[in-house]
């Protein structure tokens, strides 16, 4: 194992969530609550689910190496062209393209402290270096990372929102930002949360809306990536996508594997951006779960850090895995972020009012034990 690359050597594993059957099974309890992957809590919606039925009935053909039905319906939704897609096995897989395909060991990534996980692993894989740049009240240092900016960078990644803090930068910010680097850097936008922020924006006119895909016209090194994991609630089927000059989705077409989408998660996704009442219930569990967790949290004292996304971080003023595990065993998973530089923290994915009541009772009882 010493052979692997200093890079990879030094990588700490993205550990996901545990299956909900080994837990029951680990701990001899029938019912556990999962708030920690930032999963859509009422799950797949019907449309989706009835095209992987249809789809289903032709599972010995290979899917479409193209997906070209999704990326017509994309294109038609973004008012994009389709050759600016790129069509990704989970938006992990844009990411991990983006770095097959533009780093060498002799180039640095740069990304905030804090930020998502998969972020040194697709640097470190490829033997490039990873420059995190501090945090600022647990969000980007957007001055700091274009400081960070050398010679020899040619990848930064900015959450927007951020996983696993929540923060959200301002459109103009990030606009300023990224028109400030030279074009020999690439931006990739990571916009897993979008639709989260959208909704927001739509209910409340405090909210700012996302506007990054109008910034494709300006900037050919600008790539966003998006995802059918969270508010569409294909989290299971892995289907994530790319947004960019048609130049830049041409060279991540050259590396990716021919079939990475498979046949039932193209139709699903499909089925599932026409499913605009499915979205919508998503969108209100979300912002309705946001507000009973913190307020649970306000009635317990505790700060959290205000979250766009679909979960919120924590503060408990005290050692974050202790707490997990006594969650834990309540049967209430959520994810401890002491990786993220973030030890006194919890991660709590939103999810239904009956899931989050059973959280907060749970944490609850915990925090008058110890
Ligand atoms: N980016 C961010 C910021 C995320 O939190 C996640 C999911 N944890 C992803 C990308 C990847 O999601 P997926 O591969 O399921 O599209």
């Amino acid at each position: 194992y010493q052979l692997a690359v200093a890079g990879v050597q030094s990588l700490i594993p993205y550990k996901g969530g545990k299956p909900i059957e080994e837990l029951e099974r680990e701990l001899g309890l029938s019912h556990i609550v999962k708030l920690a992957s930032n999963e859509n809590p009422i799950g797949i919606g019907q449309k989706a689910l009835a095209a992987i039925q249809k789809a289903s009935a032709d599972l010995a053909l290979y899917p479409d190496g193209n997906g070209y039905r999704l990326k017509q319906a994309l294109a038609a939704k973004y008012a994009l062209d389709a050759s600016q897609i790129t069509l990704g096995n989970g938006s992990n897989e844009i990411l991990e393209l983006l770095a097959r395909a533009f780093l060498t060991p002799k180039h640095e990534v740069i990304f905030s402290q804090h930020a998502f996980a998969v972020y040194p692993i697709v640097t470190q894989a490829v033997g490039a270096k990873a420059v995190v740049v501090p945090a600022v009240n647990y969000g980007h240092d957007l001055d700091a990372m274009l400081a960070s900016v050398t010679e020899h960078t040619r990848l930064i990644f900015i959450a927007n929102p951020n996983n696993p803090t929540g923060t959200l930068l301002s459109q103009a910010d990030v606009k300023r930002f990224i028109a400030a680097l030279p074009d020999t850097v690439i931006c990739v936008l990571d916009e897993a949360y979008f639709e989260f922020v959208s909704g927001a924006a739509l209910a409340d006119s405090a909210v700012e809306a996302i506007n990054s895909i109008d910034w494709l016209k300006l900037y050919p090194n600008l790539i966003i990536t998006r995802t059918f994991s969270k508010a569409y609630g294909l989290a299971g089927l892995r289907v994530g996508y790319g947004l960019s000059s048609p130049q830049m989705a041409d060279i991540l077409n050259r590396v990716r594997q021919p079939f990475n989408n498979n046949a039932l998660a193209l139709a699903a996704a499909e089925a599932a951006l026409d499913d605009i009442d499915h979205l919508q219930k998503t969108l209100q569990t979300n912002s309705q779960g946001m507000q009973q967790l913190t307020d649970g949290f306000k009635a317990l004292g505790l700060e959290w850090i205000p979250s766009a996304g679909n979960f919120v971080s924590v503060d408990l003023k005290q050692p974050g895995q202790p707490i997990y595990e006594a969650l834990l065993r309540k049967g209430v998973i959520v994810r401890p972020v002491g990786n993220y530089e973030m030890p006194n923290h919890l991660r709590i994915s939103i999810g239904t009012q009956v899931e989050n009541q059973t959280f907060l009772n749970a944490l609850k009882d915990i925090l008058a034990d110890v």
